[in-house]
């Protein structure tokens, strides 16, 4: 065995044995791990929690597989800068490189290459899980495959993933960009309908106006023949700014970008929630306001503050996944009802029959996600009820990392509980980790705290425990 092998099983049987003891208690216990991208105000007390966060480490890469073991409190900027050195990268690399492997598979995280391949989840090959009574078992297409396909986006809700067996594909050094302007919302959704196919490797889009944006259409390359923009460095413009930019002054472009550059492009401002934070704080948005407080603006910072103010009631931060039958429809009720801008949008393989948790778990060809965060007017709660009922009748699912409001009967008539609850009994879960609608139905309204979360975040890089 492995150094690194044993530290793994060492840190598994801590995590075991914290399992066991909350099992014997009969307690509920929610899973720590130092960081979350969810929006949802996360309250950790000591002694009501698993800690995973030292399961932090890459155990093996295998070339030949190609696949990668990994633990799933490694981050995606760890996780792609390790398989680099092999050529290597994970098919599905979510934007944010603060966002964990656990985290992902956990949450249905999902990116320009997903209606390739679908979200992380759909790339693992095998799980090392602690089940509610502390047994470790694996979980596979052949192991207990009902748990491998019912843990993908059941955030902790089964079983404490511990170990991941991701697969990896051959990766080159540079991005070519290809930058489509459109006019609306049907050319739009028109140019990524036309672009899905295996000769494209990443596909997005924004949406600026009503009238205008710009779909990304992206290909492994390593050649740098044209124009090559990075986004990483605080000199750098913000991603969505320079599309923005190449949207006005062009009808097409195309340039390169480092691969590192182009997976992570989003993550100074977090997409534009950046500017949402400068705006909150009464500071003038210019290039030197994001030059000077760059570190702040990335999403490890700012999900950090988010977390430790309370201010996600702020703003509306949704990812809504929909039928592309019914995508244009979806932002036509967006354009109406909410009135934000810019929109993300990112097409997504439909799940598959057994993957019920998924937000794409959609009966369709297609889904499409709309990335819909900003500023709303009116009363919150009921906004958010509007979109979700909206979202039902156009046969769409939230991606459920933000904040929910069903009420429990109608969440349950979207996720089939029965086939849950049977889940749940059969892997021990039910009486230690709180079930799926716990977990992410929002029923508080959250008191901001804006200077001692600020001060929280200056003490420490990792999510508070009181
Ligand atoms: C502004 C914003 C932008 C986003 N952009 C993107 C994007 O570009 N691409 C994308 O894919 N996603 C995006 N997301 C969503 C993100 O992928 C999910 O929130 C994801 O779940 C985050 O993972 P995390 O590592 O932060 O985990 P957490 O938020 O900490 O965890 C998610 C869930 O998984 C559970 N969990 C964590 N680790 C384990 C484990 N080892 N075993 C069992 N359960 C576990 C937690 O209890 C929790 O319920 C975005 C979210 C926000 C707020």
């Amino acid at each position: 065995m492995t150094e690194i092998e044993q530290q793994h099983l060492s840190d598994l049987r801590a995590v075991q044995e914290q399992v066991k003891f909350f099992y014997s208690q009969k307690r509920k216990v929610k899973i720590y791990h130092g960081s979350t991208t969810s929006t949802r105000t996360q309250k950790f007390e000591k002694g009501k929690f698993v800690d995973v966060s030292r399961l932090d480490r890459i155990v093996e890469i295998n070339s030949a597989g190609p696949y990668v073991l990994v633990e799933p409190n490694v981050p995606m900027d760890k996780l792609v800068e390790a398989t680099l050195r092999y050529g290597l990268v994970p098919p599905v690399v979510p934007e944010l490189p603060l966002i964990t492997v656990g985290g992902s598979i956990q949450g249905g995280a999902g990116e320009s290459s997903s209606f390739k391949y679908g979200g992380v989840h759909d790339c693992c090959l095998e799980y090392e899980v602690v089940l509610g009574n502390g047994e470790i078992i694996t979980a596979s297409p052949t192991q207990n495959k009902d748990l491998f396909y019912g843990i993908a986006c059941s955030y902790g809700s089964l079983g404490i993933i511990t170990l991941v067996k991701l697969s990896l594909v051959p990766a080159k050094d540079f991005v070519r960009l290809k930058y489509f302007i459109v006019g609306g919302f049907d050319e739009a959704v028109g140019l990524i309908e036309e672009n899905v196919g295996e000769a494209v490797d990443f596909i997005d889009g924004i949406i600026f106006t009503k009238n205008r944006g710009v779909v990304m259409i992206g290909n492994f390359t390593d050649k740098n023949d044209l124009p090559v923009s990075t986004f990483s460095k605080r000199s750098d413009e913000w991603f969505y700014l320079h599309a923005d930019e190449i949207s006005r002054r062009h009808d097409a472009y195309e340039e390169i970008i480092p691969i590192k550059d182009y997976l992570f492009r989003y993550d100074r401002g977090v997409f534009w929630l950046g500017r949402q934070a400068l705006s909150f704080f009464k500071i003038p948005f210019t290039r030197l306001t994001r030059f000077l407080l760059d570190r702040a603006l990335k999403s490890r910072t700012l999900s950090l503050v988010g977390q430790a103010t309370s201010t996600s009631q702020k703003y509306f931060v949704q990812d809504l996944c929909l039928p592309k039958e019914n995508f244009l429809n979806f932002l036509q009720f967006v354009d109406e009802e909410l009135h934000i801008y810019p929109l993300w949008l990112v097409p997504l393989r439909p799940a598959g029959s057994l993957d019920k948790l998924s937000p794409n778990y959609i009966l369709t060809d297609l889904v499409i996600n709309a990335g819909v965060w900003g500023k709303i007017k009116g009363d919150y709660f009921n906004v958010n009820r509007k979109v979700e009922g909206k979202l039902r009748e156009l046969k769409g699912r939230k991606v459920l990392y933000a904040h929910a409001y069903y009420p429990r009967d109608e969440f349950w008539k979207i996720y089939d509980h029965s086939w849950y609850s049977q889940l749940r009994e059969k892997y021990f879960a039910s009486s230690v980790f709180p079930d799926l609608y716990d977990k992410t139905h929002v029923s508080e309204k959250y008191q901001p705290s804006v200077l001692s979360g600020i001060w929280k975040v200056l003490r420490s890089s990792k999510l508070s425990v009181s």
